[in-house]
């Protein structure tokens, strides 16, 4: 089963390129989750789009639709260093900091949502990189018991934490139970949205959304830890490749 996440929703996107893929999904009622930056100061992203003042309508516009809302870190700063438990990048906003660094991040992110009246079950940080500390900050600061991300098979739970596995930045098959395929739309081409339509096309009853998703207490299994490995013995290689 696929699952679409959408990650960099804020103030400052590319409103025309999120308009166009919400009407692709709408088109095969396809439900993604969208990680939505609180308090964006990404320089990346602040300096290259005009402040959207009607994004926060979006937003209610987005969750009328039954899309999933996630909190993706509060303000997409990269920090340290540190790869932190998903060491898929060596920047991180969360990974690293301290306990009472991260738990201010997600107390401000959370108020940030109430503000706006947004309730979310879900966190995924920026970079796809945290710590246990993060979980911890979770813990303490909101009711979010889910991540979405990490290298899995399938939906397993750690703690008291449930990780929806996240594996690939495109649509593509591989053989695993879930995959959640995780696109940035303020930087996708045209043959991005021409390639992830003809997907859904082909695949259209294998995209599930997330109310569709059991959760079950399935702990980490031996394939669970092969597949990881293999991820990231394949992700080292590739980095040593384009040196
Ligand atoms: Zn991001």
């Amino acid at each position: 089963m696929y699952l679409i996440r959408l990650d960099d929703a804020s103030e400052y996107m590319d409103v025309e390129k999120w308009g166009r893929l919400a009407v692709l999904l709408h088109r095969y009622d396809i439900k993604p989750i969208v990680g939505i930056i609180p308090a964006n100061k990404d320089a990346t992203l602040v300096s290259k789009y005009q402040r959207d003042f009607d994004f926060w309508k979006k937003v209610d516009v987005w969750h009328s639709k039954g899309w999933t809302i996630a909190l993706h870190g509060y303000t997409h700063v990269y920090s340290s260093n540190s790869g932190g438990i998903n060491p898929v990048n060596f920047r991180s906003e969360f990974a690293g900091l301290s306990l009472d660094e991260q738990r201010e991040k997600i107390r401000c992110g959370m108020r940030v949502f109430q503000e706006h009246q947004i309730q979310s079950q879900i966190f995924f940080a920026p970079a796809h990189t945290f710590d246990m500390n993060t979980l911890e900050a979770l813990k303490r600061e909101s009711d979010i018991r889910i991540i979405s991300d990490t290298i899995a098979n399938d939906i397993y739970k750690l703690d008291d934490f449930y990780f929806i596995p996240q594996q690939s930045g495109h649509v593509r098959k591989l053989p695993l139970k879930l995959l959640t395929f995780c696109y940035h739309p303020n930087t996708m081409s045209e043959k991005d949205f021409n390639i992830l339509e003809g997907f859904i096309i082909n695949n259209r009853e294998q995209i599930i959304n997330f109310d569709d998703l059991l959760f079950k207490e399935r702990k980490l299994g031996q394939y669970d830890k092969v597949i990881r490995k293999l991820y990231f013995s394949i992700r080292a290689v590739m980095s040593k490749l384009r040196g």
